[in-house]
């Protein structure tokens, strides 16, 4: 990549989407190098900012025509690297296409730009009596394309599902810059799924510059409680009892000991800091059901060694608990200032297990571990906190997490329950799948990008290709750095 054809294609791109739209001072593009996870940070080469599907298209096609990498951007709230443009090349931001296009209260079907973000689209189907389900504690900054992008989960999915399952359509720019509509409001459509391929392909399939949504219908009325355990494996004994009585709560979140006092002492939601752990469970549906349930709830909970359950007496109340969940990542600040999140599934019935084990690998590798997590899914969130400062950090985050990883496949699990594979966890797709399976991937990824420029280096081993990419990267930007600036 030369130094003139990056002016170039600067100019080309400024023609087609405007001047204001295309950045490339140093200063600028820093803003672009990371996402929400500590470990992985490379610039971007320039950043487009279009307005349009047309606009996509046509940066699409420059990038193309010069065989420049391109990577989508949401909020950059992505936890596994996603985001960040390993192989350099054109960030598309979509930041400008935020708009709620229209909503469709009878078909509960809305039409959203991919920038929307998660929450703004329920406030705007709030009137309606609908809302979009999918909830990802980042639901106050992702964005609906990253949401898909990622398939994305949240407290909510236990009952409602996740993304994908809210995904009707989407126009799609094609690493050709041809524009593809997959599905669309007819249910069933015929031929192959290609929205389900690539709803959850982590922008390695083409940039979403529309979507069209589900929405669902907000519940008649809801129930939340906090139930309070001095053991840990009664809060999980509780977790697999609810479900196996033929519950299926909205939510089924557990905060652990570490967490639960870090997340008190920052939030004030009303957890006590002494407990080992703590369940937020919720409830939603018609009246009557939902209030059979709270009472099986309240035998179950009391049965499997709850010392304590409370409900939230009114709405402010219980947005204070969630407040306490939401704001756990944030609250871990507390302890350090950086963190390296884990995402593995496991069985419901092995989460005691593997939970200790994260502590055990925690102490081993001298961090700090904080277990806040989708319990009813199984979906397990250590978070290994640390400060990137402390020399050998990163790399005793890396092998500790690698090891949880390892220890929830061993499990009967897998190592992605939402965030997605990125950067970070590209390597371990060989742990579960075998090269046949890899090969067939790359193959389906290539027939919509025979070039490799959708967001390379991500999601599929790639052998040594994205190694030498980085090299040569890092020797390129060391010859134009002083040009650039
Ligand atoms: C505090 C916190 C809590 C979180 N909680 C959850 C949670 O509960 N559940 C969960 O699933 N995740 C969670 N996440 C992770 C993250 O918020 C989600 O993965 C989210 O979906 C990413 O959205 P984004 O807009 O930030 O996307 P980005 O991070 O910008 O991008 C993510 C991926 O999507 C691609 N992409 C973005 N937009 C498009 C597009 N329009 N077309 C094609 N590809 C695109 C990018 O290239 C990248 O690969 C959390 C993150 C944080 C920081």
């Amino acid at each position: 990549m030369t130094i003139e054809s990056r002016e170039q294609i600067i100019a080309q791109l400024r023609a087609a989407i405007g001047a204001p739209y295309v950045l490339a001072r140093p200063e600028e593009l820093m803003l672009y190098e990371y996402d929400a996870s500590a470990l992985d940070m490379d610039a971007p080469e320039i950043v487009a900012v279009p307005g349009s599907t047309a606009d996509v298209a046509q940066v699409v096609r420059i990038a193309a025509a010069a065989g420049w990498p391109l990577v989508a951007r949401g909020a950059g709230t992505g936890l596994s690297g996603g985001s960040v443009p390993a192989a350099g090349g054109v960030v598309v931001s979509l930041a400008r296409l935020d708009q709620v296009l229209w909503i469709d209260p009878a078909a509960r079907l809305a039409r959203v730009q991919p920038g929307v973000v998660n929450v703004d689209l329920s406030t705007a189907a709030g009137p309606h009596g609908l809302h979009f389900a999918p909830d990802p504690s980042s639901q106050r900054s992702s964005t609906i394309g990253g949401n898909a992008a990622e398939n994305a989960g949240g407290p909510h999915c236990l009952k409602y599902g996740v993304t994908s399952n809210h995904i009707v359509g989407a126009t799609v720019v094609l690493a050709d810059g041809s524009v593809a509509e997959l599905s669309g409001a007819a249910a069933d459509a015929p031929g192959y799924d290609l929205l389900g391929t690539f709803v959850g392909s982590e922008g390695t399939l083409g940039i979403a510059t529309e979507l069209l949504v589900r929405l669902t219908p907000n519940p008649e009325a809801i129930r939340t409680f906090l139930a309070i355990y001095d053991d840990l494996d009664a809060a999980a004994d509780t977790v697999s009892a609810i479900i196996a009585a033929g519950i299926v709560p909205a939510a089924l979140e557990m905060l652990e000991g570490l967490g639960v006092r870090l997340v008190e002492e920052s939030v004030h939601a009303g957890y006590p800091t002494d407990a080992r752990a703590v369940l937020l469970i919720e409830i939603d549906g018609l009246h009557e059901e939902i209030e059979s349930q709270a009472e099986q709830i309240a035998v179950i909970c009391r049965e499997h060694g709850a010392r304590e359950l409370r409900a939230a007496r009114d709405e402010a109340q219980r947005q204070k608990l969630w407040a306490g969940r939401k704001g756990a990542l944030a609250a871990c600040a507390r302890l350090k200032p950086h963190y390296h999140i884990q995402d593995g599934v496991v069985p419901r019935s092995r989460l005691t297990e593997v939970l200790r084990f994260t502590e055990e690998v925690a102490q081993r590798y001298n961090l700090h571990v904080v277990n806040i997590f989708h319990a009813g899914d199984g979906n397990l969130h250590p978070l290994l906190v640390f400060d990137l400062r402390e020399p050998g950090v990163r790399e005793r985050a890396i092998a500790a997490g690698e090891e949880i990883l390892r220890a929830c496949v061993a499990a009967g699990g897998t190592i992605s329950g939402e965030h997605g594979i990125g950067i970070e966890k590209r390597d371990y797709m060989r742990w579960i799948f075998s090269d046949d399976d890899i090969a067939a991937m790359l193959e389906l990824r290539s027939a919509f990008d025979p070039h490799g420029i959708m967001n390379p280096c991500k999601q599929l081993p790639t052998g040594a290709s994205c190694a030498d990419i980085k090299q040569a990267r890092g020797a390129a930007r060391a010859m134009a750095q002083g040009a650039w600036i």
